[in-house]
């Protein structure tokens, strides 16, 4: 038998991972590589050490935060014809609200995003809604799935 990588004669070979490729070679040369047991074993271990403690900041919650926070995108437009359509004029709602007139009117103009206080104060003032509703989308792909699977098998039990 005959060594893959110094070509030496030898009674016995053994079969090692120089590199990732799988070699027979002699026993001087299996220095060099790595035996496949070995090989095969130590990335197994590492991983189910390492594997709980990483798992948990996998899917940051500020994401989950952002998109609830997202505002529309015409929220400008909105506030303004629905203050109008209350008969209101900017430094009426302005005074509501809270906030400058100038600030308003930038909000009015999609020029300033107006603060998470003052959104749901402008929300309760003209009766809008100022978020995005792309929310939704993002709680069906987390934990609501089991949820209502569960829900809908004991509800098809009872009956
Ligand atoms: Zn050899």
């Amino acid at each position: 038998m005959q060594c893959e990588l110094c070509g030496k004669e030898v009674n016995k070979l053994i079969t090692v991972r120089i590199e990732g490729v799988e070699m027979q070679v002699c026993e001087e040369c299996a220095k060099f590589g790595v035996s496949p047991k070995s090989y095969s074993r130590k990335p197994k271990r590492v991983l189910g050490r390492g594997a709980p403690q990483k798992k948990i900041i996998k899917k940051p919650r500020r994401d989950l935060f952002d998109n609830l926070k997202e505002l529309v995108e015409d929220y400008g437009t909105i506030i303004k014809e629905a203050r109008m359509k209350k008969g209101m004029d900017l430094k009426e709602l302005a005074k509501r609200v809270g906030i400058k007139e100038s600030t308003l009117h930038k909000i009015e103009r999609n020029e300033l995003e107006p603060e998470e206080k003052y959104v749901k104060r402008l929300e309760k003032e003209l009766n809008i809604s100022l978020y995005e509703e792309g929310d939704e989308e993002y709680k069906d792909n987390t934990s609501r799935d089991e949820f209502t699977l569960g829900d809908f098998i004991k509800v098809k039990r009872r009956k």
